[in-house]
């Protein structure tokens, strides 16, 4: 017996009790036979015959509308056991009657989109959940799933028409993740090579989110796009102040545009400013390389070293061995060096640096959208392993 039949019994039992005692005293109005056909269909679920079970009880909404409501709890436990055909056939057969009131039928119309949307038949989902936002009652809950549905067929300007009319009706803020979709239509009009809509879904989006991070930095690759590179990283450059976690999400495209300028002294200034706002490994790296070609192996090195000791982490360690290895001639690599490399680079590689605030998901790569809670800018990059390093050895005084 599925324990989840259990929930059944209650309202079952109650119900039954309710119809034997209207029975008593009306024996003329009720049918005698309609609360043994209720054990009967429960006796079919208790015996793991649902079909039959649905059948009895289809046959028995025929006979008495009264009962709609545990009919609709049923075909909610049908679809959360998976059972969405059954849970389809019991809502449809709900709505399709003529006989029950009009608060009713949008209960079992809106239970059925949910099947619908289970089942994932998006199209019918999309048009019951668009009747039942004419009703005030469900407005917000069927706007909430047309979003999802918006959301996952990447329809970006349905999705923008529906969660502004949910932020004008519902509690929460939708303001985030409309600027969201404006930026998915920009980079939609950048891969396009269309840099007008570009620029124009952009504004929209800082017109709902003035400091959204995606929205700066495709801003920026725009600007670098128009030959105006100076221009792009200024509108980088000002991530440093308000959003410094981000900084290591531009230092690519920053590097692009100072190499087109050739202004390699004015890219050093910016990473050692960058770094003092955020210790983040891909700064260091570019700083180190950038230390490397003009000064040598052994300026890298040691500021490689002197970063690790101030910005200690598993990233910047691995980074460490990484310019070791490549300074060392393998037959002058120690055995245990290697091994601990290794260990190292398994650790980073399979580290999540970024999680989502709102669920916890963690990854090794930036998501503008959590594949675990579908909330938009909730994953952020977390500050790296951290590290506390012992302090470097004092020399010994003498006297
Ligand atoms: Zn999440």
């Amino acid at each position: 017996m599925d324990p989840i039949w259990l929930l059944l019994l209650l309202p079952l039992a109650a119900a039954g009790g309710w119809l034997m005692s209207a029975h008593d005293k009306s024996a003329v109005s009720k049918s005698g036979g309609l609360p043994e056909a209720y054990f009967k269909g429960l006796s079919f679920l208790l015996n793991e015959q649902p079909d039959k079970a649905l059948q009895v009880f289809l046959e028995v909404v025929e006979v008495d509308k009264e009962t709609v409501e545990m009919h609709m709890a049923l075909g909610n436990l049908f679809r959360r056991r998976g059972e969405v055909e059954r849970a389809t056939r019991i809502h449809q057969n709900l709505v399709a009657r003529s006989d029950i009131d009009d608060s009713l039928r949008e209960l079992a119309l809106f239970e059925l989109a949910q099947d619908y949307f289970k089942a994932g038949l998006f199209d019918r989902a999309e048009n019951l959940f668009q009747e039942l936002q004419q009703v005030l009652e469900y407005k917000g809950q069927a706007g909430r799933f047309l979003l999802q549905i918006y959301d996952q067929e990447k329809e970006w300007q349905k999705a923008i028409y529906v969660a502004k009319q949910l932020d004008r009706f519902v509690e929460q803020n939708f303001a985030q993740t409309i600027a969201h979709y404006y930026c998915e239509l920009a980079e939609k009009a950048i891969t396009e090579g269309n840099i007008q809509d570009a620029e124009k879904h952009l504004k929209s989006a800082f017109h709902h989110d003035a400091r959204c991070i995606r929205a700066v930095i495709q801003s920026g690759r725009l600007a670098a796009m128009h030959g105006n590179h100076t221009n792009a990283i200024a509108i980088w450059r000002g991530l440093a102040y308000w959003a410094p976690q981000a900084m290591g999400e531009v230092v690519g495209h920053v590097s692009s545009s100072y190499a087109v300028l050739n202004d390699e002294s004015s890219f050093k200034k910016f990473l050692e400013s960058a770094l003092e706002k955020n210790a983040d490994p891909r700064i260091i790296a570019m700083l180190v390389e950038l230390t490397r070609k003009n000064n040598g192996k052994e300026a890298g090195q040691a500021l490689m070293l002197n970063l690790v000791r101030k910005h200690p982490s598993l990233e910047s360690m691995y980074q460490l061995m990484n310019n070791h290895e490549q300074d060392v001639t393998p037959s002058r690599r120690d055995k245990d060096f290697s091994l601990l490399a290794d260990l190292l680079t398994e650790v980073v590689e399979t580290g999540r640096n970024y999680h989502c605030r709102q669920c916890g998901f963690q990854s090794n790569s930036l998501h503008w959208q959590c594949p675990g809670c579908k909330g938009w800018g909730t994953v952020q990059r977390q500050s790296g392993n951290k590290l506390t390093l012992p302090p470097p050895p004092q020399p010994l005084s003498v006297g």
